[in-house]
């Protein structure tokens, strides 16, 4: 039934838009198909109250949701005043507002406060949880704020974090949330995001109905050039009424009716590129089983990537369940090193995604031990970056210093990370004889 709805929208006659100046119009309607085909629920579509817009970056977005629901947090508090008493109310209010994210949110959500000018603070997260926002830990921030007199209004949350590609618990945060009405709600799913495509991915957005935004960038993992960072609002009016100041120069019976989308009011800059037209020829070059397959093959090609891996626990440790195509590992110390058995770990409930953390020993290595195999791990990574036949990326996960292989490029094939996997192996090999034979000495 939702296959034909998808298959009619993208069998319609779109050349006829094209033709037509409706560049407006055109973004509209390849938003629209992309909420659907993300399984997005039907209040982020333009039909209702909600819609799409294009932003620049995943950055630009946090930023024009941050001031929006700022905006929206103080017109309900200075509801029903005027004049002086209500600038004021606003004034006070403003300044004690905090935005909320958490240890693992992209680094671009503190700037956005930053830039918002509202005070920012990280909620922990815990390998235990797989490194995702639970509903009891923003219980324990929201009722904090509360003691101090701080007034949440915004919180971002993750759909695959940049270190991990963690998964915020929506559902218990949706739950959580509801305890404060006016708190607007973000997805960052700036990378992952591509992968809600896949069926099996779709039950993730059950909750979205809670959130207030929702963002990804086509341009990271669709198949899209930079830049095509697509915002979705449930409501857009919260968006407009915050954004739009409309000068006379700007103005014309069109936009006066209120019957126009005028996508100035949806973001921060006033002129725009006709960017959907890239959107449309992606979706039409590769159609949506296109954009599916596209996907599905990079995530079997990590499941690949860390089967090796785990299958050489011998060297390696698997700091977070692998996801979204990503692999974080760090160099194992050998077995004589292990402090203690591995402390018993309550076990994770996750999204029904993830399997438990894999190896819970490493939060529970002493503080030597972590610095040895931080040092092991990083060695390894610039060794291999040094050489310069493959580069990693790495990250520092609650002190644990791990390496990233991701398989998410369009042309990668199992033989690149066949052999990226080789150098990786031989390169901790000969590390870790070194380190036996200085041992010995
Ligand atoms: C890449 C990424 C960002 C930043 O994206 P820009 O579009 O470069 O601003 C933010 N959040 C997450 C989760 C990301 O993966």
């Amino acid at each position: 039934m939702l296959g034909e709805l998808y298959s009619a929208a993208f069998t319609a006659p779109a050349f006829n838009w094209l033709c037509s100046p409706a560049v407006t119009e055109l973004e509209t309607i390849v938003l629209d198909w992309l909420a659907r085909i993300l399984h997005l629920p039907d209040c982020f579509l333009s039909e209702g109250e909600g819609g799409g817009v294009m932003q620049g970056s995943a950055s630009e977005a946090v930023v024009t949701v941050m001031v929006a629901a700022r905006e929206r947090y103080l017109n309900t508090a200075s509801e029903g005043l005027s004049g002086k008493e209500k600038e004021d109310k606003i004034a006070h209010t403003r300044s004690r507002l905090i935005a909320l994210g958490t240890e693992e949110s992209h680094s671009r959500v503190a700037k956005a406060a930053l830039i918002a000018g509202v005070r920012y603070q990280s909620i922990p997260t815990h390998l235990s949880d797989n490194l995702a926002l639970t509903g009891s830990s923003l219980l324990s921030t929201l009722e904090s704020c509360t003691r101090q007199s701080l007034l949440p209004f915004f919180l971002s949350t993750t759909l695959g974090t940049t270190a991990t590609c963690a998964t915020d618990r929506f559902a218990e945060i949706a739950h959580v949330a509801k305890l404060s009405p006016n708190l607007w709600l973000h997805i960052d799913a700036a990378y992952a995001g591509a992968a809600l495509l896949l069926p099996q991915y779709s039950h993730l957005t059950f909750p979205f109905s809670s959130f207030d935004s929702f963002n990804m960038n086509m341009h990271k993992w669709l198949l899209t050039n930079f830049d095509a960072s697509i915002l979705f609002v449930r409501a857009r009016k919260s968006l407009t009424s915050a954004l739009s100041i409309t000068p006379s120069y700007l103005r014309n019976t069109y936009s006066d009716s209120g019957l126009v989308t005028d996508y100035r009011d949806w973001q921060i800059p006033l002129g725009r590129r006709f960017r959907a037209l890239k959107i449309w020829f992606v979706m039409r070059t590769y159609g949506v089983n296109g954009l599916k397959g596209h996907v599905s093959r990079h995530i079997a090609l990590g499941e690949t990537f860390a089967s090796w891996i785990r299958e050489r626990s011998d060297l390696f440790t698997i700091i977070a369940p692998p996801a979204y195509a990503l692999t974080v590992f760090t160099v194992s110390l050998p077995p004589k090193t292990h402090i203690a058995p591995p402390a018993p770990s309550e076990p994770a409930i996750t999204d029904g995604l993830s399997p438990p953390l894999l190896h819970p020993q490493l939060p529970s290595l002493s503080s030597s031990a972590l610095e040895q195999t931080n040092h092991l791990t990083q060695t390894v990574y610039e060794r291999i970056n040094a050489a310069g036949e493959i580069w990693l990326t790495s990250s520092v996960v609650k002190g644990i210093y791990a390496i990233r292989v991701v398989s998410a490029n369009e042309r990668t094939d199992e033989g690149h990370l066949r052999r990226a996997f080789e150098i990786i192996v031989a390169e901790t090999e000969s590390l870790l004889k070194e380190q036996r034979r200085g041992d010995g000495e």
